[in-house]
Formats: C-alpha cells, sequence, structure tokens
C-alpha cells in the first residue's frame, strides 16, 4: 500500500487517550482493539512495548487471554522516538508505566503533529501509588479509559494490583523487583486488597460503619 502524505495526517487533529486500570483490567485487549480498528481503516499503526516486558512473547503485545499483536520492543523513550516512522498514523504504546516522564512529551508531540496517540499502563503499583509517567499522562490526554477488572477474592469491581511474596501479602518496603522470592499478581477490590506496612494498613484498621 502507498504511504500516505505526511501534509494529510498534520490536517488532521491529533489524539491522546490513555487506558488504565489494575492488571487483568484489559488494558492489552483494548490497547489491540483499538490498533486493528486503525488497520481496518487502512490507517498506519505501530505498536511499541518496553524491552523489560517480556512475560509472554519479545515482539507482540499478548493479554491474559492470549489475544496478541506485533508489537516492536524499546529500551526507552528516545529508542521509542526514534523508531517511529513518519508516515505513521497511529501509536500505541503498552507498559506505559515502565517508561521515564519524557514519555509524557513524546505524546503531547505526538498528538500535536496529528498522530492518534493510545497509551496503557497501570495507573497504580502494588502500593496503590500513582506509576512512573501515568499520572502526568492521565493529566494531559484528551481521552482517559479506565478498566476495572474483577476481584479475584470476593468477585466485585476491582481498581487494585494486589502483590503476594512468597505467599503472603508483598510488605510497603519491598523493592519494585524482588530477587530469589517468588511473587504473584492479583486483581483486588478496595476491601481485599493487603498490604503489610504503609499507610493502607492504619487506614484498614478504622473501624466499620454502623
Ligand atoms: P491487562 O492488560 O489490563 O493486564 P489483559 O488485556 O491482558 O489485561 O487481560 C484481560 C483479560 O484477562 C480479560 O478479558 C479476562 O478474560 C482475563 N481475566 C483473567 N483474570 C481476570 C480478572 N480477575 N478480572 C478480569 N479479567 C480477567
Ligand atoms: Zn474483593
Amino acid at each position: 500500500m502507498k504511504a500516505r502524505p505526511a501534509r494529510k495526517r498534520a490536517a488532521e487533529n491529533g489524539c491522546l487517550t490513555v487506558v488504565c486500570g489494575s492488571m487483568y483490567a484489559g488494558k492489552s485487549e483494548e490497547l489491540i482493539r483499538r490498533a486493528r480498528r486503525a488497520l481496518y481503516a487502512k490507517l498506519k499503526v505501530q505498536v511499541f512495548k518496553p524491552e523489560i516486558d517480556r512475560r509472554f512473547d519479545e515482539a507482540k503485545v499478548v493479554s491474559h487471554m492470549g489475544v496478541r499483536h506485533d508489537a516492536v520492543p524499546v529500551t526507552g523513550v528516545e529508542d521509542l522516538r526514534a523508531a517511529i516512522e513518519d508516515d505513521t498514523d497511529v501509536i500505541c504504546i503498552e507498559e506505559a508505566q515502565f517508561f521515564d516522564s519524557t514519555l509524557v512529551d513524546l505524546c503531547v508531540d505526538l498528538a500535536d503533529s496529528g498522530r492518534q496517540v493510545v497509551v496503557a499502563g497501570l495507573d497504580q503499583d502494588f502500593r496503590r501509588r500513582p506509576f512512573g509517567p501515568m499520572p502526568e499522562l492521565l493529566a494531559v490526554a484528551d481521552e482517559v479509559v479506565k478498566l476495572r477488572a474483577i476481584c479475584m477474592k470476593c468477585g466485585q469491581a476491582a481498581s487494585h494490583t494486589y502483590r503476594t511474596v512468597d505467599g503472603r501479602p508483598a510488605h510497603w518496603d519491598d523493592p519494585i523487583v524482588l530477587v530469589g522470592a517468588t511473587e504473584s499478581y492479583e486483581a483486588r477490590c478496595r476491601r481485599c486488597f493487603e498490604i503489610r506496612g504503609g499507610p493502607s494498613s492504619r487506614a484498614r484498621s478504622r473501624p466499620s460503619r454502623q
């Protein structure tokens, strides 16, 4: 297919969409859905992911249910900027929480230049604190899609990612990367979320309302 001239794209309005939520919320599926829609519209799409995400497959975005799409692994924001081709209309970025804060300026530049930018990432870490560049991205986005998973303990809607280390709730002071420990993550609702230490353990010890 012949590439569309860059001039045509500049006449169109760019847009920055941020897809966020906990683990298992469906962020990857939503990103892939949007990438596929754009392909049906005969737009040129590039999908990127940080190289750190080796969960399932090196050069693909793969959802927890196995929905997949080709993705270019990049080592950081400069690598990502350099990999974007001039005639690309839609840029999708997976696991955005792992990039540094310069991702925000890149996304704004891209949207200003008429591109559609779709960024997916965890809005909160295992402490329920804003994760990496996500809060800033949410602030400057045109569109925010916040998804919720199902709490793996009680079945209610879940906004949090609960981390266990060697079968116990993670400690507030645990590092993000733990060497030699077995860790896992679950989607949890507000009531079922657990962490040892930190301010949220004090909040949970409040007496329940009558
Ligand atoms: P994310 O990128 O937000 O981690 P994915 O798009 O990879 O999420 O996976 C979402 C899919 O995972 C859902 O469509 C569903 O089939 C499956 N799934 C597994 N566990 C859960 C859960 N606890 N809540 C919701 N969906 C879940
Ligand atoms: Zn719950």
